[in-house]
């Protein structure tokens, strides 16, 4: 299987760094921001007073509670805390959720729509299944339309891998476009969707006007087969502690429990307090993150505007800017590299002018002519990157 395209890119960039060149890393997807320090003595006090056993397999039923008063009243996803399972971040939930939806020998076929984070395709062809990107277009704002997900589904589809705010297009779909595609699933029941909602808190109405959030699992004819997923990673800035968590319909939830059980058991122990503390008591720090972040969105647009060849759909969710490059294939840097794809772009950009993206190939097929940015970085920062990646491209020839 391919390694991650994202974490491949940073390894080089520490290379890079390590040889002492000043690299300017556009590559990671984490915020730049510290955990919040409440959440931090939460866990900090909670390993003082001995939360240092196993845990039950799913979690601790205090944080599993209120996750499901989360999903219940925040998304409209009827959840008990027996549906819910805490994981080692969302990949690890995404892994499990697939793992539960794929018979493998049977054909199967999961729908992607694209451009989308790297590690969908092969954690879905890991479980056995066919991988079906259904491809959004610069034009539409990546989003796929109604028309376009009824074409991609066939009597073997069994699932739908969902991410709405999107990894790496850096957007949301707005919520009456998402209550559109969930009446095109409806009317497939044997179709599992998988919803990851990872960046669920890093909308920007500042940016695109009304923009929401909605989770297909709140659609009634949806409920009963939607996988919904999320974590701490990235809204409240905790990447490194590795908790997700996924609330599922109840017979699939026991499965997903047992899988778990046999696979990694309970995340620590003394974190289950620091997610309820996350959940209940951070929403002022949540928010200041957020709207540095979607000032952040609009000055990055603003700069990659200023790129000749650059085509950049107007980021307004996550952390991501995902311009399409294409128009320098064909030109040769500097250094003598001729620039063929977005992947010989950006290992050139990284070693000529120190400055680390990632190539659009793995996040689809409609995403070869784009290159990666990710915001989760100080203003000066996008600035002084920004500049120098104009400078670079001025120099193509
Ligand atoms: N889902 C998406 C769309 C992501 O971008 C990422 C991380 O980059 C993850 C899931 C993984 O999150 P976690 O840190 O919770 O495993």
């Amino acid at each position: 299987m391919a390694e991650s395209a994202t974490l491949a890119v940073g390894a080089k960039a520490a290379a890079a760094r390590a040889k002492g060149h000043d690299v300017i890393a556009f590559a990671m997807g984490e915020p730049d921001f510290d955990t919040p320090e409440n959440i931090k003595r939460v866990a900090i006090a909670a390993l003082e007073k001995g939360m240092t056993k196993y845990a039950p397999t799913p979690g601790d039923k205090a944080a599993r509670e209120v996750i499901a008063a989360k999903l219940s009243k925040e998304n409209g996803v009827e959840t008990t805390f027996e549906q819910v399972t805490v994981t080692v971040g969302a990949k690890h939930a995404i892994y499990m959720a697939l793992q539960a939806i794929v018979e493998p020998g049977r054909g199967d076929e999961v729908l992607l729509p694209t451009p989308a984070w790297v590690s969908y395709k092969p954690l879905i062809e890991l479980a056995g299944a066919k991988c079906v990107e259904v491809a959004g277009s610069v034009a539409n704002g990546f989003r796929v339309t109604p028309e376009d997900l009824a074409r991609a589904i066939t009597p073997r589809t069994v699932g739908i891998m969902w991410n709405s705010p999107s990894n790496p297009c850096g957007t949301a779909y707005p919520a009456d476009e998402i209550r559109a595609l969930c009446e095109v699933l409806a009317a497939h029941d044997r179709i599992a969707v998988i919803s990851d909602e990872i960046y669920e808190k890093l909308i920007y109405p500042e940016v695109a006007p009304g923009l929401s959030h909605f989770s297909p699992g709140s659609h009634a004819a949806l409920a009963a087969r939607t996988i919904t997923i999320n974590g701490m990673s990235k809204s409240y800035a905790m990447t490194g502690w590795r908790i997700g968590y996924m609330a599922a319909p109840k017979a699939m939830a026991k499965e997903l429990i047992k899988l778990q059980g046999q696979m990694t058991n309970s995340i620590p122990s003394f974190f289950y307090p620091a997610i309820v503390e996350a959940l209940t008591n951070s929403a002022v720090g949540v928010e200041a993150m957020r709207v540095k972040f979607a000032a952040r969105a609009a000055l990055i647009k603003r700069e990659l505007d200023q790129i000749p060849g650059f085509v950049t759909v107007t980021p307004n969710a996550a952390f991501y800017a995902f311009p399409e490059i294409s128009a320098h294939f064909g030109k040769t840097s500097p250094a003598g590299t001729r620039i063929t794809s977005a992947q010989s772009f950006a290992d050139a950009l990284l070693d000529e002018a120190h400055v680390a993206v990632v190539p659009g190939e793995d996040f689809g097929a409609c995403a070869r002519g784009h290159i990666r940015f990710s915001f989760a970085c100080s203003d000066e920062t996008i600035l002084k990157g920004i500049a120098r990646v104009r400078e670079w491209v001025a120099s193509l020839r």
